[in-house]
């Protein structure tokens, strides 16, 4: 199976809701990708000829990759299903994939040329971990002339291969952050950006040639990119502050256990109410990782939240989000303009590297999401440029080499505290940079990134999402 860590030289020009999507976790790949891929599917199947329509009874979803090895656990079967009953990431409601898990087998479906076609977890297929698709995260979504999985007389589903014609199909890919391709595709072509840069050395030289400060440049990108006005980015922008700050909320009030096999006990809310017990310093720590076991838990159960890079690591920027707000005082313009800082870091880290566990390990989640925390907190503090890049560099050079390994599949151990610990990481990296004389600091992030690329790309697949290894195979035989 190859391996797809990308550097590309090209300008970026993503948007910055192509990076903060808010959708169901508890994986970006393994979640939105899958939810996105079932709804485009949905899309594509209304729009057939109807003499194919009229034939249509059945569909059937073949995982591959890492989607293979660890959907169960992170509910992709759940998602594409929600996908193909026409449910967007962003329209997902919090319960949906619950109420999916708990729907009566056989009781969904979808209509298609007047047809009513079963959808749910029995149409879903698990194939090899290993295999030659461009892509680690593979799906393929087929629209078939006879019911899935077939039944045999005695209604036991027939062997593969005896599930009739395949109408219609598409291989998706999903590739991380929530992003999905498809065989074939072709790219939109978009406006060009008026400050291109692929990597930090470019954007620094655009921010020196145009006097911008990082985050007006990021917005004059942005509003030449979609054609959307600053001010209908910055209201976009706020409502994704906050449904991160919901999700934190939501999470310090809930306790129970998560779902899943592994029965882990949610602490955020425990945390939030000991910090009161403590003194000033260790409460505003102990504040800080009670806000990211919040997300990372309202993530691990399912629940709406915004992927930062990945919905894995979607609890490190909400917590010190809420941070800066509850600790530091800043408002939201304060807080808006942080946000553009993580936003820039994420994009030169899915440009130059990877932000998929399952493309470079969990350095690409955890690792990318502290250093966007990190550079938000420095800039929001007022420091220059070089000092973002720092901070950033900081996190992310002490989490080059974090293995993805999640335990059960499940994006709770070692995921949940992970969140925490990035989050306290990127505090302390944002400190030193803050701090130290911002011309004595020898590594560039461009440097760290192209670490990351390359330590990603020899990185064992036993490490990469496969829960064949690591912390998830030893706390097994624990
Ligand atoms: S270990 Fe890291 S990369 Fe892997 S699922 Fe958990 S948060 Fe994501």
């Amino acid at each position: 199976m190859p391996s797809v860590v990308r550097r590309s030289n090209k300008p970026i020009n993503l948007s910055l809701f192509d990076l903060l999507k808010a959708g169901p976790g508890p994986s970006s790949s393994h979640t939105i990708g899958p939810m996105a891929a079932g709804a485009d599917f949905a899309v594509r199947a209304a729009a057939l000829a109807p003499e194919i329509q009229s034939r249509a009874e059945g569909l059937r979803v073949r995982l591959l990759g890492s989607l293979s090895a660890t959907g169960k656990g992170h509910r992709t079967d759940l998602a594409v299903t929600g996908g193909l009953m026409g449910r967007t990431p962003d329209s997902c409601p919090p319960s949906l994939l619950n109420e999916l898990a708990e729907a009566r087998p056989g009781s969904c479906s979808v209509s298609l040329g007047g047809r009513n076609i079963a959808v749910g977890p029995q149409i879903v297929e698990y194939g090899p971990v290993r295999h030659k698709h461009p892509f680690n995260n593979t799906l393929v979504i087929e629209l078939l002339d006879a019911p899935y999985p077939p039944p045999d007389a005695q209604g036991r589903p027939l062997p593969e291969g005896r599930a009739g014609e395949v109408l219609f199909s598409v291989e998706y890919y999903s590739t991380g952050g929530g992003f999905i391709q498809w065989k074939g595709m072709k790219r939109d072509k978009k406006h060009a950006p008026p400050h291109p840069y692929a990597d930090m050395k470019q954007f620094r030289a655009r921010c020196g040639e145009s006097s911008l400060d990082l985050d007006e440049l990021l917005l004059e990108n942005e509003s030449a990119l979609t054609g959307k006005s600053p001010a209908a980015i910055r209201a976009e922008l706020d409502r994704i502050l906050e449904i991160m700050r919901d999700t934190v909320v939501r999470g310090c009030a809930a306790s129970g256990v998560l779902p899943g096999s592994i029965g882990l006990q949610r602490k955020a809310a425990v945390l939030h109410e000991r910090a009161l017990s403590l003194d000033p310093f260790d409460r505003a720590l102990c504040r800080l990782n009670a806000y990211a076991y919040a997300a990372a838990e309202e993530n691990a159960a399912g629940g709406l939240i915004v992927t930062a890079p990945t919905c894995g690591a979607s609890g490190v920027v909400p917590a010190m989000l809420m941070f800066m707000e509850k600790h530091l005082g800043l408002d939201v313009k304060a807080r808006r303009k942080g946000l553009l800082a993580a936003a820039l870091i994420g994009f030169l880290a899915k440009n130059n590297a990877g932000i998929a566990g399952a493309e470079v390990g969990c350095q690409g989640e955890i690792g990318v999401a502290s250093a966007m925390a990190a550079a938000m907190l420095a800039y929001t503090r007022g420091f220059s440029v070089q000092v973002v890049e720092n901070a950033a560099e900081i996190a992310m050079e002490h989490h080059l080499g974090l293995t993805c390994d999640p335990v059960g599949g499940y994006v709770q151990i070692p995921c949940i505290e992970r969140n925490a610990v990035g989050a306290v990481k990127a505090y302390n990296a944002a400190l030193i940079a803050c701090n130290e004389n911002p011309m004595s600091h020898k590594v560039s992030f461009d440097e760290a990134l192209r670490a990351m690329a390359e330590i990603g790309r020899d990185m064992n697949s036993k490490y990469k999402e496969t829960s064949a290894g690591g912390l998830a195979v030893c706390l097994v035989e624990c």
